[in-house]
């Protein structure tokens, strides 16, 4: 596969999980660099990130955004890694002029936080594919964010690889942190989350996942809040009715966390 076969670029909505996942090696950090490998190479990456959930919505304009170690209490290894892509004031201007009349600040202050860099660092380690990051207005609504992905869309044409960075389910609260390493391992309430987000996701049924607050209780512990939630609606919203959805990394962590992925096209 390559650019000249196709006129759209793929969509990912990518599982992060834990940060150490960026320096680990794992069943999760493998899949992302196979995935990696059934992609035309993009001219650079739009990146919608979980930790980037804030009032009002930015795009990254910087030259060399930084690393940003947007984390407490973890490995020093953690901190040292440095994700040295470039960014691109013309895709960040691009990306603002499409989504008008919806006003976009170009920012200069953020960087890459490591919803972006502990993925695409296993995607491309090389880090030789321009970078830029959208924020995620935290005063809108789900079905404000699903419109507002569908006018990213013309950047696919111009090989614009859009990923969503987050966590279908993501309950930090409840935790099992005796069973982090235990293999697809789930409370009940996330087996059924999964089984029942998974199934809307491949129906296409879009409108009850935006209207997630009115699902059953499982879900309703799956996204306690909508900031990891969110970038996967980014991607629903620009998948196009003749593409299919692939999952990948379908699996339940430390009981209240979804690795679940997914590659449109
Ligand atoms: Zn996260």
């Amino acid at each position: 596969m390559n650019l000249v076969d196709t006129d759209k670029m793929p969509l990912l909505f990518l599982g992060h999980g834990n940060p150490m996942n960026a320096i680990e090696e794992n069943q999760f950090v493998d899949r992302f660099c196979e995935i990696a490998k059934t992609l035309p190479k993009p001219k650079g990456i739009l990146c919608i990130s979980a930790h980037w959930y804030i009032n009002g919505t930015k795009v990254t304009a910087m030259d060399m955004p930084s690393t940003i170690h947007d984390f407490y209490g973890f490995p020093d290894a953690l901190y040292k890694v440095n994700y040295p892509a470039k960014g691109s004031p013309e895709l960040a201007n691009e990306t603002k002029n499409i989504l008008l009349p919806n006003l976009v600040e170009l920012d200069y202050n953020w960087g890459l936080d490591h919803g972006t860099w502990s993925v695409l660092t296993h995607l491309y380690p090389k880090a030789d594919i321009p970078v830029v990051q959208l924020s995620i207005d935290f005063t809108k609504d789900a079905e404000y964010h699903f419109e507002l992905a569908k006018k990213l869309s013309f950047l696919r044409t111009r090989g614009i690889l859009i990923v969503g960075s987050g966590n279908i389910i993501h309950n930090l609260s409840l935790v099992d942190f005796q069973n982090m390493d235990k293999d697809d391992y789930g409370y009940d309430w996330a087996i059924e989350a999964r089984e029942k987000l998974n199934n809307l996701i491949l129906d296409n049924n879009f409108k009850s996942l935006i209207e997630y607050k009115k699902q059953p209780k499982a879900i309703q512990l799956a996204i306690p809040t909508p900031d990891h939630f969110l970038p996967l609606i980014y991607i629903l919203g620009l998948k196009e009715e003749n593409e299919q959805i692939t999952m990948f990394n379908d699996k339940l962590v430390a009981g209240s966390l979804s690795m679940t992925s997914l590659k449109i096209y």
